[in-house]
């Protein structure tokens, strides 16, 4: 399938960042995003997986403009909380949930206990079509610290560290995480399916 014009449609500015950081580096894409359209659309995320939700904001993007949109959703899966937050990491905290407000909740249901193992996964959608869509994923496994770390990075970023390394995702440069996080692997898909 060939993509001259690709719609970011995050309305999130770290998520944006995050894509168009690594997004950027394929010759011939023009990365357009919703305020290039003076829109912004707050697009429901009742779906019950990753899959479903980036695939109802990829899709509500594709509708309103008519150009291929892409969409990502992330959450962070946590083992001894039985995946928790999972698809409501956004919302973990409840109504007016913050990022950090949602690592506070996150540091209290892990305290006492051992078990620090978590992944990040993320899915993204591209709607190309009426009912065209490609999926592609990555996941990143880590642990869970006992108190937040670094001040770079956005979300549970402070609280993450990915499996081989010491850091917290917030503690390292933005190209470090971009290579090896979950956002990451599934751009690295999603490039490796366009140059195709
Ligand atoms: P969503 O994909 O917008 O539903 O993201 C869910 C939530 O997961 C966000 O609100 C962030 O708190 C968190 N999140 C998403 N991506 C990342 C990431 O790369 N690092 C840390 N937290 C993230």
């Amino acid at each position: 399938m060939k993509i001259p014009k690709l719609l970011l449609s995050s309305g999130n500015r770290d998520k944006f960042r995050e894509l168009s950081e690594k997004l950027s580096v394929i010759p011939g894409v023009e990365l357009l995003s919703p305020a290039d359209f003076g829109i912004s659309l707050d697009v429901a995320e009742d779906g019950k997986t990753l899959e479903e939700n980036s695939s109802l904001k990829a899709a509500a993007f594709f509708r309103l403009l008519g150009i291929p949109a892409l969409a990502d959703d992330t959450g962070l899966f946590v083992d001894a909380l039985g995946g928790a937050p999972g698809v409501y990491s956004a919302r973990y905290s409840g109504d007016g949930a913050t990022y950090e407000s949602n690592r506070k909740k996150l540091l209290k249901e892990l305290s006492g206990i051992d078990d620090r193992g978590a992944e990040f996964r993320t899915v993204i959608c591209i709607a190309a079509g009426q009912d065209e869509r490609l999926f592609f994923e990555g996941k990143c496994r880590g642990r869970i610290i006992n108190e937040e770390r670094g001040s770079s990075g956005f979300g549970y970023d402070a609280l993450f560290v990915p499996d081989g390394f010491e850091q917290t995702f917030a503690e390292m440069p933005q190209e470090l995480k971009n290579s090896i996080s979950h956002r990451g692997k599934a751009l690295d898909s999603l490039i490796e399916y366009l140059k195709t």
